[in-house]
């Protein structure tokens, strides 16, 4: 039986889904402002685990459903500071649109980079306007949510439990919507957080704008991931995720809105919360600026499975820290894993499985995964198993089922990463072209060429494939 923590009753349930044989899980995504980064990759890997395991260990059919806020939400969880996308809209001089066209794709190809099955749904906040405005109006007519001159809030004295999530009560500073809209003069508690906000004050220029029963404006950032999950997922499902920094604001917000809406607790039965990933011991944000993109792996010679191999080593509620030394480990791990199963080319998967010499193995695997998705133990099985003097057939046959746990693609010769010798020489490469020293570029590719990988100049620069 699967064992989950659960963010919201502090401990470890065993989890049974509402409806038998499915299961309906909502995943926070991307604010699409800026590129993703890895630390976004740790929290979507992290989903695609549990769903993997939800799907190719429990037998269940999965609904995974993810949102993207592509209309703004303000630069603090809270309802102060600029909108995030007017923000990227004006550093690129773009528009706001064209923002979250772009960024929007470049977290897609992310995700497929790192193996992370698409989401059954895919839900973009500005299609889904009407759908706010109609939570937000039965949020007021069943007495949560009142109307002011700049902006609709919701009333979180009305609402027994809030905050309940994170333990907080009203007068901790960090419960809500922490600062006023403009000046909050029309807010009765500092903790009511803004369901629509009005295009006035300092937001009358906001540029994505709708009408709405309450005058042009614009949804609050919380009320999407309630809508859109209710309207996908039923007014309760089963598991809802996000990492860390969701635990204080937003998702107390989210479980306000739905219950005040519905009437019916528990809008969510698990919540689950990825811890953030940290870079030399800092916190990784946009906002701080220290965030490191696929492509800088790459520069180094690191693959995106690599870093999916990375973020396995470590259990998802730990704090982990990201280190170069780190990633190199998990880059010679996996190659030597990669080579293992490469080794078993040859070998068929049968239909039956794998046979009983290996079925300790498997029952430890499942057992690693059903322990609260520990994927570094599961990890340590796959080593275990691949090292032990049980047929290749079986081996074979188990590495297929770990690996669609897992997704590392393994055995897929494509995904080996490239040699640090061979990426610094192609930099070499690249240094002697920018300078037009086309002897020394033709020498050093035929040097690449020698060890095994093929140059290709690409308008962005040169890749390598292995020959
Ligand atoms: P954002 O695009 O900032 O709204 O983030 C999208 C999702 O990624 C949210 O669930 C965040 O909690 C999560 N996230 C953002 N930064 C990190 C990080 N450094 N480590 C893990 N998860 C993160
Ligand atoms: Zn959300």
């Amino acid at each position: 039986m699967l064992n989950l923590y659960n963010s919201l009753s502090k401990k470890q349930e065993i989890f049974v889904p509402i409806h038998k044989g499915e299961v309906g899980m909502y995943a926070c995504g991307p604010t699409v402002y800026g590129f993703t980064h890895i630390g976004h990759g740790r929290k979507y890997v992290t989903d695609d685990v549990l769903k993997r395991t939800l799907e190719v260990l429990e037998e269940l059919k999965v609904k995974h459903v993810q949102n993207v806020t592509d209309v703004g939400h303000l630069v603090s969880d809270g309802d102060e500071g600029e909108d995030k996308m007017e923000k990227g809209a004006a550093a690129t001089g773009k528009t706001v649109w064209e923002v979250a066209k772009e960024y929007t794709d470049y977290f897609n190809k992310v995700m497929k980079e790192l193996n992370v099955l698409t989401p059954t749904v895919i839900c973009k906040a500005t299609e889904h306007i009407d759908d706010q405005i109609a939570l937000i109006e039965k949020i007021i007519a069943n007495g949560f949510g009142y109307d002011t001159e700049e902006a609709v809030y919701f009333d979180v004295t009305k609402f027994k439990d809030y905050g309940k999530m994170f333990n907080q009560t009203f007068e901790d500073k960090t419960i809500g919507a922490r600062e006023e809209v403009e000046t909050g003069k029309y807010k009765k508690h500092p903790a009511d957080f803004v369901l629509w906000f009005k295009r006035v004050g300092k937001f009358r220029d906001h540029v994505m704008h709708w009408n709405s029963p309450w005058g042009d404006g614009f949804p609050g950032w919380h009320i999407e991931c309630s809508a859109m999950s209710m309207k996908y997922l039923g007014e309760q499902f089963d598991i809802h995720t996000g990492g860390e920094d969701h635990l204080s604001i937003h998702h107390p917000n989210e479980i306000a809105q739905s219950e005040a809406a519905t009437g019916k607790k528990p809008f969510v039965k698990y919540w689950m919360h990825t811890t953030f990933l940290m870079v030399d011991g800092k916190k990784m944000s946009k906002s701080l600026g220290n965030l490191y993109r696929l492509s800088d792996l790459a520069e180094k010679g690191f693959s995106p499975l690599t870093l999916r191999y990375y973020f396995l080593t470590t259990h998802y509620r730990k704090q982990m820290n990201f280190t170069w030394e780190g990633l190199s480990g998990a880059k010679n791990a996996l190659a030597k894993l990669n080579k293992t199963v490469i080794d078993l080319s040859d070998v068929p998967v049968t239909a039956d499985g794998w046979s009983d010499e290996g079925r300790d193995y498997y029952e430890k695997f499942i057992m690693a995964m059903e322990d609260d998705l520990n994927t570094s133990l599961a990890l340590s099985v796959v080593w275990e198993m691949m090292k032990s003097k049980i047929s290749d057939g079986a081996k074979k046959n188990l590495i297929v089922v770990m690996d669609s746990v897992l997704g590392l693609n393994l055995g897929k010769e494509e995904i080996l990463d490239i040699p640090k010798e061979i990426m610094d020489l192609l930099a070499k490469r690249e240094e002697a072209r920018k300078t037009k020293n086309w002897e020394a570029s033709d020498r050093i590719r035929d040097e690449i060429l020698a060890q095994g990988y093929r140059v290709y100049d690409f308008a962005d620069g040169a890749k390598v494939k292995k020959i």
